[in-house]
């Protein structure tokens, strides 16, 4: 890390899955300046680094924005937890590492939005650049990228029984949902290397953080964007709780890199935003953009948990904690191999519901112990048991971020507005039943002992709109509060540039138009190498 000056070519706000990549594709060019400001702090921690320790990371306060939404109405009033990552890698240094990218017909919509160069023979480009696939390189994955894709280490015998239960309900077998189709079940690719979380700052910005012209400061929370006459100039930020503020100035563009919730809030701080939203609290406008916030869509997601006689799943036992974990620890430094390179959801599988040979509407992942309220414990502490996470692909709910007050260190309103479409609920209530139809097959009955969740007096659909209702939670991917387009309500262009301002681009997850079929990290990473050609080729010009 290196520079003094407080002026750069091109300043990134957030250090995550999209901040880092660009972070290197810009930096790649020693003529340039770049500065990448990070509000968390550097990702030191080791559960960061061992695959399994998403657990510990789940409700970290250090590495985690801890976001809760607002009460949900069609939720009965629930608020629900939303991790965010915050450190170097953003949420891809907290995430389950699941490698997908959704089916090419949900990139091939945004280009039919009018988005051009966003259909999936643009984007599989992207993919394919940055990604080093363990089994090397094809028609779909790359050889030569730094984001490390690898076969899952840690396979629990009972995720094979998953696959063969989904087998015998008549579905197909998927050796790599990165290939061909996503249609099937199969265990999941992870963002690993050598049993390592490979995070987009291990693919992206370790490698080139020596660059003399890159310069990363991390506990710095960009608080507004700074512009005159309607160009962004630089950036405000924090450093630390007690460093006070600083600017930083931007020669060249300043690129919004926050994520689906801290994007619109930066915005919406900086005066660029519906005004109804911005002035009551006493911000003033600098442009009015009614979408900023608007358009957020989130995978919702519900569980099918049962308790194991096989005692083949994992359990926090005494013997775990005394002689298993040991022997992990030991596996794991000495091999990079066993239990703690699990990513949890070591397999899964995505489905049309109503047969479309072109795009899953439900994605499963699939969990070998008792997963609840995002790790919580306790159960897997009493029982055996295995998890079947099942989520709606294609919610029709739209929610929106608004900011709760004038002050950064405020968290912005979440209110993903799950379920206020009745078309959601109905698929909420299907997930279930295709869910149990899968765990009630006759390789996995061999393990069943009882269903814990939803129980068996959950028996007709007015009882499980009820447990959705009451037991739903998000599978992390909010998307779509700065969306592209080049309507009213569009945020940023198809080059990625605010409407209105200039120097100012959005480069994440928010942007997209319509949340993808799948996991969201491999996606936001392919954004953002695109979006790093972008602004390079608009500089040439
Ligand atoms: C628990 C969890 C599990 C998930 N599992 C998977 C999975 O298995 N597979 C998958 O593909 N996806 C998964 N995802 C989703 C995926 O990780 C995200 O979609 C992706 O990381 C989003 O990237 P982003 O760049 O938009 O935002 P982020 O990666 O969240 O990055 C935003 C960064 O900006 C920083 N920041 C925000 N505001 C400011 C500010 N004002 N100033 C400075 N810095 C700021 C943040 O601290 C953060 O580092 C998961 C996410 C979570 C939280």
């Amino acid at each position: 890390m290196a520079g003094d000056e407080q002026t750069y070519d091109y300043v990134i706000v957030g250090g995550g899955s999209a901040g880092c990549v660009l972070a290197n594709r810009l930096s790649a060019d020693p003529t340039l300046t770049v500065c990448l400001l990070e509000a968390g702090p550097a990702d030191w921690n080791p559960l960061i680094h061992i695959p399994i320790g998403i657990i510990g990371l789940m409700w970290s306060r250090m590495f985690n924005w801890y976001y809760w939404t607002v009460p949900q109405q069609h939720m009965n009033g629930r608020r629900l937890y939303w991790p965010r990552g915050k450190t170097l890698g953003g949420s891809s240094a907290i995430n389950a590492q699941c490698y997908t990218r959704g089916a090419a017909a949900d990139y091939d919509y945004w280009e039919e939005l009018g988005n051009r160069g966003w259909g999936y023979r643009d984007m599989l480009a992207y993919f394919r650049k940055s990604e080093s696939f363990e089994d090397g390189e094809d028609e779909f994955h790359g050889g030569q990228g730094s984001y490390t894709v690898s076969r899952g280490r840690c396979n629990n015998p009972l995720n094979e029984k998953f696959i063969e239960a989904a087998v015998a309900c008549g579905y197909q077998r998927n050796a790599d949902f990165g290939g061909a189709t996503d249609h099937g079940f199969g265990l999941y690719n992870v963002a690993q290397n050598n049993g390592r979380r490979c995070s987009n700052a291990d693919a992206f910005l370790h490698p080139v953080v020596h660059r003399n012209n890159l310069t990363v400061i991390t506990r710095a929370q960009a608080t507004r964007v700074l512009i005159n006459d309607k160009q962004a100039t630089g950036v405000r930020y924090r450093k630390g709780w007690f460093g006070g503020t600083r600017d930083v100035q931007a020669r060249r563009e300043v690129l919004l890199c926050g994520g689906a919730i801290n994007s619109p809030q930066l915005l919406m701080l900086s005066g660029i935003g519906a005004r109804n939203e911005i002035e009551p609290h006493g911000i003033k406008l600098v442009h009015e953009l009614n979408g900023v916030g608007r358009n957020l869509q989130d995978h919702l997601d519900i569980s099918v948990i049962d308790i194991e006689k096989t005692r083949l799943s994992l359990r926090l036992s005494a013997r775990f904690i005394l002689i298993d974990a040991p022997v992990a620890l030991y596996q794991y430094y000495r091999y990079g191999q066993g239990q703690l390179t699990s990513n949890i959801a070591e397999s899964g599988g995505f489905i049309s519901s109503d047969n479309n040979p072109r795009q899953s509407d439900m994605q499963f992942h699939f969990i070998a112990t008792i997963e609840q309220d995002h790790g919580n414990m306790w159960n897997t502490i009493k029982h055996h048991g295995y998890t079947l996470r099942i989520c709606d692909l294609h919610p029709a709910s739209r929610g929106r971020i608004t900011l709760k007050s004038a002050n950064p260190r405020d968290h912005a309103l979440i209110d993903p507005n799950y379920l206020a479409e009745p078309r959601d609920l109905a698929q909420m209530v299907q997930a279930v039943k295709i869910g149990r139809q899968i765990m009630r097959a006759e390789p996995l009955m061999e393990h069943f002992e009882r269903e814990l969740e939803p129980g068996s007096h959950v028996d007709d659909d007015a009882a499980i709109e009820a447990y959705v209702r009451k037991r739903a939670e998000t599978i992390y991917h909010p998307v779509g509060t700065c969306r592209m387009g080049s309507d009213d309500m569009a945020v940023v262009d198809d080059r990625l540039r605010v409407h209105g301002i200039t120097h100012l681009r959005v480069v994440d997850a928010s942007i997209m138009p319509t949340v993808v079929g799948g996991n969201t990290n491999a996606p936001t990473t392919a954004i953002a190498e695109k979006a790093a050609d972008m602004i390079i080729a608009d500089a040439a010009v």
